[in-house]
């Protein structure tokens, strides 16, 4: 059953616009001209319970203004949107208790004060009795593997433990939509690998619907069996991430260190071989016959270690892009 419904929805802001100098300004004072900058350009899609979808495209491809609406943060300026079986910008409580927005590059816990003080107050926000907010925590923040970090102040934490309190805090009312605005942005990789594992456990143990966007294509692959690619406002592919890495990246590169050097005759007819350097050879291989290749190598030949290099999904953005704007 879908959770979010997004019909023909667009969104256009109108902007003051004038020339630069004074006497353009006092022009603007009494006369004022603005443009229209469409943010969100006619975009359709459904999302499931219990689905993770990315939701990814390039810096002003429209991303934020789309996660804003269906949290009913900013007015459509047309179409429909319905989410958990309400209407957003109605921003009705019951809807409010069910959604969450967490946006990397925006903190909602004071920085003078240990989390756990906002977590009591958001707690108190939702209604969330002490005993039940004190479980809730506890189950969290054990997931999140955050202990001493919530009684600190936020100041004196790194970004990753301050990300993991950002997300606690989020979370306290046990949202079922989840609307993540680059959650992983700034994080080291471990840090990274942290929340994604917790978004992960999240989704399982709830049943979240969540719509993430991330410039980082390791939460996305990781996470997202499904991407939407938003460009310039319009959707450009909206369907499972490996028919899109199939599609538009239909071969693999192969690196592999055999124990003595080898000239790989026999793989001819199945592969291009690339480069030989002394034991180390690199190959490429249609994503069709890679299982193949991969297992006549390992029964035919002593291998000391074999990689097969995924295409980064940023190449095949880009790609996608590119081809689409043609
Ligand atoms: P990024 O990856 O950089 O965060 P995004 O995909 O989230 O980008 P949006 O922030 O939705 O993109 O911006 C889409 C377009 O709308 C951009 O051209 C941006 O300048 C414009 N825009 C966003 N918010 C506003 C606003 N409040 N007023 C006017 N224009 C805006």
């Amino acid at each position: 059953m879908s959770n979010i419904t997004v019909s023909s929805l667009s969104k256009i802001y109108k902007v003051p616009y004038r020339k630069p100098g004074i006497s353009a300004s006092i022009k603007h004072f009494f006369d004022r001209k603005y443009k229209l900058i469409t943010a969100v350009d006619d975009i359709s899609f459904k999302i499931d319970e219990g689905e993770i979808v990315g939701f990814i495209g390039a810096n002003g491809a429209g991303k934020t203004t789309t996660l804003k609406m269906l949290c009913g943060l900013v007015y459509p300026t047309k179409g429909i949107v319905s989410v958990s079986g309400f209407i957003p910008k109605e921003r009705n409580a019951a809807f409010l208790s069910q959604i969450t927005l967490v946006m990397g590059q925006k903190q909602q816990l004071i920085w003078d004060l240990p989390p756990i003080e906002t977590l009591k107050v958001n707690a108190a926000v939702y209604g969330i009795s002490e005993k039940e907010a004190k479980k809730r925590i506890d189950e969290l923040a054990s997931m999140l593997e955050l202990n001493d970090e919530l009684f600190q102040p936020v100041r004196k934490l790194s970004l990753g433990q301050r990300m993991k309190s950002e997300l606690l805090a989020s979370l306290i009312h046990r949202p079922s939509v989840l609307f993540l605005d680059e959650p992983t942005l700034g994080l080291d990789v471990n840090a990274q690998l942290r929340v994604r594992e917790f978004l992960s456990m999240y989704n399982k143990r709830f049943n979240a619907t969540i719509l993430l966007t991330s410039h980082y294509m390791q939460d996305i692959s990781s996470l997202c069996k499904r991407v939407v690619v938003i460009h310039k406002g319009r959707i450009f592919y909206d369907g499972a991430l490996t028919k899109l890495t199939n599609k538009l990246s239909p071969y693999r590169n192969v690196r592999i260190e055999f124990d003595k050097p080898q000239t790989l005759d026999d793989l001819k007819e199945y592969c291009e071989i690339t480069q030989i350097d002394y034991a180390i050879a690199t190959i490429v291989v249609p994503s069709s016959k890679l299982s193949f290749v991969v297992s006549y190598l390992l029964n035919n030949y002593t291998i000391k270690d074999l990689q097969v290099i995924e295409t980064p999904l940023e190449n095949i953005i880009s790609e996608l892009i590119r081809n689409g704007t043609n």
